[in-house]
This record gives C-alpha cells, sequence and structure tokens, in this order.
C-alpha cells in the first residue's frame, strides 16, 4: 500500500516512521510513505502557501494552486464530476474515488467525519491514499470540493495542523495491511476487532474450511475494547495479577476476559455497546455488571 502526504513540513515523517512496526513494514516494501513538500508547488519567490480569508476573519488559509498542482504531479487530477448534495452527504465509503484506479484523496480536517477502526479496515483495502495536512485555519475550500473524496477527523479537537493526524491515520491502517503484522490474526484480538464469528469465517476460510481460529481463551472483541493485559511478575506494588490468568482453565479464562472487555467497555465507551455483537451470554452479563453498578452507587 501507498500513502502520499501532501504537507507544508514534509520533515516531519520520516523520524515517525522509522520505528517498529512500520518502519519493518516500509523495510518489506509492504507500505511505502512519501511526503511532499506543498512548497515546491509555489511560484513566487516567498514560496507562499497561504493567504488571508475572503470575508475577513482570523487567520491564514492554504492556497488552491500549490495544493493542486502538488496532486497533480501525483497524477491525480479533479474528480469526474462534482459530488451532488446527495453524494456529499453519503461521503461512506473509502472507496468512491469516482475514476477506477484514482487514488483517495483525504482531506485531514477536524471538520471530517470521524477516523475508527472499521474506517481503517476500509482503507487497508486500497492501493493508494493521498493525504492533504491543513494548516492554519485551514484549506481552500475548493480543493476538497474538486479532489477530496474524504474528509477526516481524527477526534473532537483542534490540532495546530494535519501531519500528526495523517501519522495517526497511516499507523493505524498500515497495520491492518496483510502482512504488516508478524502474527496475521494479532489485528483481530483488540480494541474493536471483529467477532469470533467473523473471524472464524475471514482467518478460517484461509486456514482451510471449518478450521478453528479464535484460541480457547480469548474472544473477539466484536466492536468492545480490549481487556485487561498482565505480564510477569505475577505480583507488583502489592497488586497480584488475577488469580484466574493464572489456573491455566481456558474456559474460565475466556469468560474473564470477556466480562472484563464488557465492564470495560461499560465503563469508558458505553456508546460502543449499542452496535456491539453481543451474544445471549454477553447480554447476561452486561445486565449482571449494570446491577452490580447500581448497587455499588447506592
Ligand atoms: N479552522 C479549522 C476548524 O476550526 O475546523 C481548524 C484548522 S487547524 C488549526 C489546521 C489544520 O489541522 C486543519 O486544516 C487540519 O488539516 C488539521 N486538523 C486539526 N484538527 C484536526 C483533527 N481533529 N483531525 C484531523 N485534522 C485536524
Amino acid at each position: 500500500m501507498r500513502f502520499d502526504v501532501i504537507t507544508i513540513f514534509p520533515g516531519f515523517f520520516p523520524g515517525v516512521f522509522q520505528h517498529g512496526i512500520v518502519r519493518r513494514a516500509q523495510a518489506a516494501g509492504l507500505v511505502t510513505i512519501e511526503a511532499h513538500d506543498l512548497r515546491a508547488f509555489t511560484h513566487d519567490k516567498h514560496r507562499s502557501v497561504d493567504d488571508r480569508p475572503f470575508g475577513g476573519g482570523e487567520g491564514m488559509i492554504l492556497k488552491p494552486e500549490p495544493l493542486a498542482e502538488a496532486l497533480a504531479s501525483l497524477g491525480i487530477g479533479p474528480k469526474a464530476s462534482l459530488p451532488t448534495l446527495a453524494q456529499t452527504a453519503r461521503k461512506d465509503a473509502a472507496t468512491e474515488s469516482e475514476r477506477p484506479g484514482r487514488p483517495s484523496v483525504i482531506l485531514l480536517s477536524a471538520q471530517g467525519r470521524p477516523f475508527t477502526h472499521a474506517l481503517a479496515r476500509e482503507l487497508a483495502c486500497l492501493e493508494r491514499v493521498v493525504l492533504l495536512c491543513g494548516r492554519y485555519e485551514g484549506v481552500d475550500e475548493r480543493i476538497n470540493q474538486l479532489f477530496c473524496d474524504m474528509e477526516l477527523s481524527i477526534g473532537d479537537y483542534v490540532l495546530s495542523g494535519g501531519e500528526l493526524a495523517a501519522a495517526v491515520v497511516i499507523d493505524a491502517v498500515m497495520r491492518l495491511v496483510p502482512g504488516v503484522l508478524g502474527n496475521e490474526a494479532s489485528a483481530e484480538f483488540e480494541s474493536f476487532g471483529a467477532p469470533d464469528a467473523e473471524i472464524d469465517a475471514g482467518i478460517g476460510a484461509e486456514n482451510g474450511a471449518g478450521s478453528e481460529c479464535v484460541p480457547r481463551s480469548q474472544h473477539g472483541a466484536g466492536g468492545l475494547l480490549d481487556y485487561p493485559h498482565y505480564t510477569r511478575p505475577a505480583e507488583f506494588a502489592g497488586l497480584r495479577v488475577p488469580e484466574v490468568l493464572l489456573n491455566g482453565d481456558h474456559q474460565q479464562i475466556r469468560r474473564w476476559r470477556r466480562e472484563q472487555q464488557i465492564r470495560k467497555t461499560l465503563l469508558n465507551r458505553p456508546d460502543l455497546l449499542e452496535h456491539a455483537a453481543l451474544s445471549v451470554e454477553d447480554r447476561e452479563l452486561l445486565r449482571n455488571i449494570r446491577a452490580w453498578n447500581e448497587v455499588r452507587v447506592r
């Protein structure tokens, strides 16, 4: 998979991507990340990339011409047609680039749709993604209208530039590219991951029909948060690892982990429970945890 990043700070990226999985993925040729200097596409002696906003107001705006030239240098022209309002409202498919083979162009923006694990999975299926990093008050809106398939926000806060957001998106997406993680299955057993049935169907199909893939002591997250993890020593600062993890009973461990996933999700991200894949047993666990919490509050 290839990522092209258009930025006024290309020097930001090499350091970020010289470590761990992303470095190995690049070395193995699974992922290519190229940062392009927006100022290289200016033609005045000050190499200006920004200008004052029409209508007045604070701050500066990234001008459209250098961005359009930078995209052209990557072989990317305007989208085939301007989106209708209905299409703009339905910007839900990462693959909606209108020309086949045209890379998906993403504008990093606090006004964008939220970046989620589900979206990272969609993006990981693409061959090439171009990320536009805003600065100052943002990017001239016509760049969004003409070239971008999606505006993407990494959270409900305002960063000073799109570079950190681009790095977050690249990191989260590239680790889902097949072959990047040493153990293919490890991305499946993390927060926001797929439910057991999907994991079995997906990896099971790869390993041969009918093979069981979910380890005996684990659960696919099914849209929930991960469970807590522990390693040696068994006792640290007076706190012992939960006994259940030491007894070797996989069924008990599995059940405890599921309960912890539900507990943590209820505590930190109750919104996720709405769309999570919960079994009858999970729902009973959830009811019990809620009832227990109510008793504690009283
Ligand atoms: N005026 C903009 C607003 O209120 O939405 C904020 C501009 S911000 C200071 C400069 C740039 O940082 C944006 O153009 C965008 O590229 C990036 N940025 C800021 N917050 C972001 C977020 N939550 N997610 C993704 N990119 C963000």
